[in-house]
């Protein structure tokens, strides 16, 4: 088959590779029509994010139809149109069963293959999902397949990032990062009743897009955004801040942005190894901080409900869309913020 290969750093190439095969018996092979490529493929593409194999098959957002079920699995057939969150899960164990699959026990990542051992990913033509029965998801009716992929993570993953911060009626939100994710983190705080969220970046495409989502955009190359959230907050600070970047510099702002009680929620992924402000500064600010992986089998099913609602059109940020052979020019444009590029989605 053919699929997107890790080759090493800002090197991936559509090559052709062994097909998949079921490997377990709780195994799915899905064909996948559309695969989407991540702000998190970028950590590893730009090697800020370490240890995977050259020739790994590269990302972790797919929609497809089942090709072949081993023989324990249940619930999908041949032919099934599903949705996929970006790791497996078993369903039964105890991360599983607090709702935190994104920490199940035999839960792996989509794309990471390290010294052999792991799974490949999705940009590619087959993909071979292991406990499909607990991490694969029917789409349901009404749902669209560019829906379906954004919902396995990055609406997924933007929730995830509203609802740890606390998130209520009535407060006041600031989202640093307008990405993919940052801008599902928007609609995300506004569907749950924030009643202003600020957008700080400094891409106007991607500023625009947060304004139609009714965010108030701020370019933090042109203006100071700590000042401008401060002065619109009776000079406190956000509530909540989301932090959807995965940098110190990120992390510093964000610090600067919220208020005294308030909360971080950082769903960008940091591979940094020291915090970027000290234990005294959070004791000064009496600050929660939450930060890790979007448990996205969990939520996805919660959010089939806010998608067919359309009050957003999620499938709006989607700005290229182009054929698997076109994978290398499609990650160059992403990671490079080429040509008004929001999102990409690679069709096999
Ligand atoms: P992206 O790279 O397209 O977007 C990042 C955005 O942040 C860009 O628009 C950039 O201009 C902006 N930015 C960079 N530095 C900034 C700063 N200092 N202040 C404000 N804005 C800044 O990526 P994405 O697809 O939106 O993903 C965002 C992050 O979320 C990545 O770190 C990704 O790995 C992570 N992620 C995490 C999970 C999870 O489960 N926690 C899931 C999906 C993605
Ligand atoms: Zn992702
Ligand atoms: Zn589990």
């Amino acid at each position: 088959m053919k699929a997107i290969v890790f080759t090493g750093k800002e090197k991936v190439s559509c090559e052709r590779v062994p097909d998949p095969r079921i490997e377990q018996s709780t195994d799915v092979l899905v064909q996948v029509e559309l695969a989407g490529i991540c702000g998190s493929d970028l950590h590893v593409y730009f090697a800020r994010e370490q240890g995977l194999d050259h020739g790994t098959v590269m990302g972790h957002e797919f929609v497809g139809r089942v090709l072949e079920a081993g023989k324990d699995v249940l619930q999908f057939r041949k032919g099934d149109l599903v949705m996929c969150p970006f790791t497996t899960s078993c369903g039964n164990c105890f991360y599983c069963r607090i709702g935190l699959t994104s920490r199940c026990e035999r839960g792996q990542l989509f794309g990471w293959v390290e010294g052999d051992a792991g799974l490949h990913g999705g940009q590619a033509e087959l993909v071979r999902v292991p406990l499909a029965d607990t991490t694969l998801v029917h789409l349901p009716e009404d749902v669209s397949p560019l829906e379906g992929l954004l919902l396995g993570d990055i609406l997924s993953t933007g929730y995830f990032a509203a609802k740890n911060s606390d998130m209520r009626p009535g407060i006041a939100c600031a989202v640093v990062g307008c990405g993919p994710v940052g801008l599902m983190a928007i609609a995300s705080a506004i569907e749950l009743g924030a009643r202003r969220v600020f957008a700080i970046d400094r891409i106007p495409e991607r500023l625009q897009l947060a304004q139609k989502f009714g965010a108030e955009p701020i370019d933090f190359a042109e203006n100071d955004a700590v000042a401008l959230v401060r002065e619109a907050t009776d000079g406190r600070g956000a509530d909540a801040v989301l932090e959807v970047v995965g940098s110190a510099s990120a992390s510093q702002m964000a610090y600067k942005l919220v208020r005294p009680g308030g909360v971080i929620s950082v769903v960008g992924v940091h591979t940094e190894p020291t915090f970027a402000f000290s234990p005294e500064a959070a004791y000064n600010k009496n600050l929660t901080y939450k930060i890790g992986r979007c448990p996205a089998r969990h939520l996805m099913g919660q959010l089939v409900p806010v998608v067919q609602k359309r009050r957003f059109d999620f499938v709006s940020i989607i700005s290229h869309q182009m054929p698997l052979d076109d994978g290398k020019i499609g990650y160059r444009i992403f990671a490079n913020k080429e040509d008004g590029c929001t999102k990409v989605v690679l069709k096999p």
